[in-house]
């Protein structure tokens, strides 16, 4: 049991369930690296969302909204973390869910289906194909789904497939405490935050979006100004640290 007054409590809880799904064969061993990096950037960002994090989740909502189809691609770790938050999204925005793998086997797929489903997300299932522009089995992704998508929300996601769908000619919207990452610098909205935090947050925005708001926010759509704010964010703290 963790205790309730650690001061890394949710940090803590994310871990064990994170090394959890590990070992049940959810989440890759890469993936614990990569939740390893998410964390640094977390403390540099102060573990909270911060006003251009909700800028951009509130960015996210409107783009989901306003799209022909909208599609959340959901990975190992994200279904590890955020399982519940992603069904609630799905609810709010109607976007299709699909689960995509960078480390692809399906029996992975299998596992992080019934995790998804277990918490109430309804999965697109179907016949991939390999319609992504990369190589080998990370181009697999479903033609009615992801495939079909205008707008894809990629939690979590590897730069060169994030690139890959931009060239697809999709709007692609990550969540990425990285600011740096390719990821964060080739997405059409980077959400900088935490992916627990992130997702509740479009939740949220998707139901308080006032008429006129989605347009205002989509068009002015600025992803440099928000990787800029999230980069200051960082060397603020950092400068006052040790005060
Ligand atoms: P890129 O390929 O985009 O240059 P990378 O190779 O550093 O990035 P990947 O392992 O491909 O990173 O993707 C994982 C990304 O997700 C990392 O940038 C990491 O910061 C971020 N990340 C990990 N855990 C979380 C989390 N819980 N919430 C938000 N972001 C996270
Ligand atoms: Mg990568």
């Amino acid at each position: 049991m963790i205790p309730k007054d650690h001061p890394r409590y949710r940090s803590l809880v994310a871990r064990e369930r994170i090394a959890r799904c590990a070992r049940e064969g959810v989440v890759a061993l890469e993936g614990l690296a990569a939740h390893g990096r998410g964390e640094a950037f977390d403390y540099l960002i102060g573990e909270k969302t911060t006003e251009s994090a909700a800028l951009a989740a509130r960015t996210a909502a409107a783009m989901l909204l306003s799209a022909r189809h909208a599609v959340i691609s959901v990975n190992g770790n994200t279904a590890a973390l955020a399982a519940a938050e992603i069904a609630a999204l799905q609810r709010a925005s109607g976007a299709d869910v699909e689960v995509n793998l960078f480390h692809r086997t399906e029996e992975r797929i299998e596992r992080i289906n019934r995790l998804l489903t277990g918490n109430g997300v309804r999965v697109l299932r179907g016949t991939p194909e390999r319609l992504v522009p990369l190589s080998h089995d990370r181009a697999l992704c479903l033609p009615e789904g992801i495939g079909d998508a205008d707008v894809v929300l990629v939690p979590l996601e590897d730069g060169d497939r994030c690139a890959a769908l931009r060239e697809m000619g999709k709007a692609v919207i990550t969540v990425d405490l990285n600011p740096l990452s390719r990821t964060a610098r080739t997405a059409t909205l980077t959400i900088i935050d935490e992916v627990t935090r992130a997702i509740p947050a479009i939740t949220a925005a998707c139901a308080s979006l006032a008429a006129g708001e989605a347009e205002r926010l989509v068009a002015s759509l600025d992803n440099t100004y928000l990787l800029r704010a999230a980069i200051d964010e960082m060397r603020e703290r950092l400068a006052h640290a040790l005060e």
